[in-house]
This record gives structure tokens, C-alpha cells and sequence, in this order.
């Protein structure tokens, strides 16, 4: 199973807009860069809202039959390891091999020392062609690297092998991420990486290292845009160089887990896979929901009176609903306005603050991640949140659309 050359992931924390998400896609279809759909959800997705990986299939299935969707399209078992990837067997044709946790971690001396050996021939100057910088590789560095990597990479092989014994080699679409790892990984090191990926066999199409910079969920970038798009471009040429010397699969290529709405990075994204015509993933999270929520409260009638109040409640939950998502949400407690002013909003008011309009004086990066990680309280809602949701249906929907179309898919792959 090969993976077009551009893809784009599409959380949906609630499994209702698949259809207005194909729409967006579909809008860009004929375009040469159009990306195809990945359904991506988390384990720790499905754990806090209580769905499974097998609702997104059906999501996923039904979205394509009604929107007469022609392309492929893939459902994504994101960030799972092998305690959690049972679930996703059944489900997924695409999984996110996350080993982001045995980075590090101490490495039995032998299998440091056979990577070394597989990778002896690199002592010397390595040139990756495009790229500047040349990197002196000697024995030590790679027993450096060896230490760092060498039992996530096993981890890797050992999950892909679990995943390949119950659905077949060839049956699904592998991706390894490293993105939520504690440090950034450097170009050489994701050379070497995919090196060890090789030797273990695993057939690796996207891979997701961690750049520097802040990636914070649903709002932009926080960090210098010129230093990651020297990081960008230079994990672009070291992929398309790896895929030639180790002999990995024709379609690897680097993904990006943005957490959404990296907008100030798109730019060079773009520049380096124009300049290189390369290819990519781009995942994106949740901003599906905080669409959903504009759009109920932009709906009329009850509809602002739930929105007000999922946002009072987050407003009380806040350690709590922040907990899982510690290292990539930061709210200015002192800068979120309390309930009781946000009662006295209008549906215009309450939405700009909320919309991701960079430009609009009164959006608030610490209302919207609040929001972001309210999806729990919208779940526990139940009837409430959903009979909202289905009078704001249309409202909702044209905003996922929108959204998906005018401020990933059109600035990044089709370009404005
Ligand atoms: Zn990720």
C-alpha cells in the first residue's frame, strides 16, 4: 500500500464532519498537489471521549460514499505503541508507530554495536546532496547515536512485526513518529535513524521528527519560523538521500504533526516542497471541534447558551482537562475572561475570540486552547452538545470546510 506523495490528516474528535471535511479535500481535487484524507485519532483520543478506532472507519467509510469521493483515503492509528495497537487492528490501514518514549532510553550494548557495524561505511564526511552543511561521522558519533536511538528503532520493529502478523506486509501504511519526543532531532540524526528503520526492516513511508520551536495545540507556531524552515528543508533532503542509500519505500516522506494551525509555517513548508518537489503528511488535531463550536454558536437559539457553558465548565476543569496535554498547552490563566463576562457575549463577540483570525484584534490564543482541550466536556454533555450540534449542522459544517480549505489545504498545497 503506497501513500500519496501529499496527505493530510483530519482529526474529528467527534466523528460528524467527515463529510464537510471531504468537501474541503474535494474542493482541492483537481489541483496537482490535492492531498488525500487521513482520519487520524488517538488512543488517548478515543479514551477521553469513549469512541473507538472502529467509529472512525465507519466515519470515514460513510463520508466517502455520500461525497462520491474517487481517491484514496486512509483511517490512522496516531501515536500508538504496542500496548494500545490491538484496538486499531481491525480499523486502520495506517498507523503511527510512536517510540517517542524509548528515545533514550538505555540500549543492551550489542545491538548499539551492531548498529555501528551497519553503519560503519558512513565514517567519513557525509554529504547529503542539496544540503550545505557536510557532518563528520565517526565511530564515537555513532555510538552516540546508537545509544540515543537504537531501542526506539527496535521498538519500531517489533510493532510493525505485530501489525504485519495480523494484517499482512503489504496491507497498511506505516509511519514512525518521534515528534513527541523530549528534544528535537537533528537532520543527521533522522538520517541514521532511518538507517536503523532499514536494517530493522521496517517499511517505513512518513516519518514525524520533533523540530524545535513550540508546537501548541490549535493555535500557531511559537519559536523562529527561519530556523525551522532550515530544519525543514534539511529533513526533506535527508529523507529523499535515505530513501536512495537504505532503499526505503519511493513514497517516505516527513510528516508534520502540527497540532493544528501552524499558519506562520506553511510558507516555507511550501517553499521547500516546491523547490525540492517533495512530498508530505500534514496531521492536524482538533480544530475540527473548535469549528463545530463556532458554529453552534453561531447557530441561533440555544445554541450560544452551549457554547457558554462548555465554556464556563472548562473554565472550573481546567487542571484537569489541561493534565493530558501538559507539554503543549500553555494558557495565561490571568488573561482568560471569566464566565460571568463571557454570558454577556454576543454569538459575533464570543466568536472572535475563539475563530483563528490572526489579524482580529480580539482573538485570544488562551480562549481557544481552553476550548481545544473542552472537547470532554462537550462528550459528557451528551444529548445537549449533539442536539446543538445537529440544529447547527449546516452553520457547523460550512466552518469545518472553510476552515480545512482556506487555512491548510489552499495555503500549503494548492497555494493562494
Ligand atoms: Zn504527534
Amino acid at each position: 500500500m503506497n501513500l500519496e506523495k501529499y496527505s493530510i490528516g483530519i482529526g474529528d474528535r467527534f466523528g460528524r464532519e467527515g463529510v464537510a471535511q471531504l468537501r474541503a479535500l474535494e474542493k482541492a481535487s483537481s489541483h496537482p498537489r490535492a492531498p488525500v484524507p487521513v482520519w487520524n485519532k488517538s488512543f488517548r483520543e478515543h479514551s477521553l471521549l469513549g469512541t473507538t478506532p472502529d467509529d472512525v472507519r465507519v466515519e470515514a467509510d460513510l463520508a466517502v460514499r455520500e461525497v462520491g469521493w474517487k481517491g484514496a483515503y486512509y483511517v490512522d492509528a496516531d501515536h500508538v505503541g504496542i500496548r494500545t495497537v490491538d484496538g486499531f487492528l481491525k480499523a486502520s490501514d495506517f498507523f503511527t508507530i510512536d517510540v517517542a518514549d524509548f528515545i533514550g532510553a538505555p540500549a543492551e550494548e550489542e545491538a548499539v554495536a551492531s548498529f555501528v557495524r551497519e553503519m560503519a561505511p558512513f565514517v567519513g564526511l557525509l554529504r547529503v546532496p542539496g544540503l550545505e552543511p557536510t557532518y563528520e561521522v565517526t565511530p564515537a558519533a555513532l555510538t552516540k547515536i546508537g545509544r540515543h536511538y537504537a531501542n526506539a528503532v527496535a521498538e519500531a520493529g517489533r510493532i510493525y512485526r505485530h501489525i504485519a502478523a495480523a494484517k499482512g506486509e503489504n496491507a497498511f501504511v506505516v509511519e514512525v513518529s518521534t515528534d513527541e519526543a523530549a528534544d528535537p532531532q537533528l537532520p543527521f540524526e533522522l538520517f541514521f535513524i532511518l538507517g536503523a528503520l532499514a536494517h530493522e526492516r521496517v517499511p517505513v513511508q512518513t516519518i514525524a521528527p520533533k523540530f524545535s520551536g513550540k508546537f501548541l495545540k490549535g493555535i500557531d507556531y511559537v519559536g523562529d519560523t527561519q530556523q525551522f524552515e532550515r530544519e525543514f528543508e534539511a529533513d526533506v533532503l535527508v529523507i529523499e538521500h535515505a530513501k536512495r542509500v537504505f532503499g526505503l519505500p519511493a513514497s517516505l516522506k516527513v510528516s508534520v504533526h502540527t497540532g493544528s494551525d501552524k499558519f506562520s509555517l506553511y510558507p516555507a513548508m511550501r517553499r521547500a516542497l516546491l523547490r525540492h518537489d517533495a512530498g508530505l503528511h500534514l496531521k492536524t488535531a482538533g480544530t475540527t471541534w473548535l469549528e463545530e463550536v463556532i458554529g453552534v454558536a453561531l447557530s441561533g437559539g440555544e445554541g450560544l447558551g452551549v457554547a457558554k457553558r462548555i465554556y464556563s465548565r472548562a473554565h472550573a476543569r481546567i487542571d484537569e482537562l489541561c493534565k493530558p496535554y501538559a507539554t503543549v498547552v500553555e494558557i495565561d490563566r490571568a488573561l482568560l475572561p471569566a464566565p460571568l463576562v463571557v454570558e454577556g457575549w454576543s454569538a459575533e463577540q464570543f466568536v472572535r475570540r475563539l475563530r483563528h483570525e490572526p489579524s482580529c484584534p480580539d482573538y485570544s490564543v488562551h480562549v481557544r486552547q481552553l476550548m481545544h482541550v473542552a472537547f470532554k466536556i462537550a462528550a459528557e454533555m451528551g444529548a445537549e452538545f449533539r442536539h446543538a450540534l445537529d440544529a447547527a449542522r449546516e452553520t457547523a459544517g460550512r466552518c469545518v470546510t472553510d476552515n480545512l480549505f482556506e487555512r491548510h489545504i489552499r495555503p500549503l498545497f494548492v497555494g493562494s
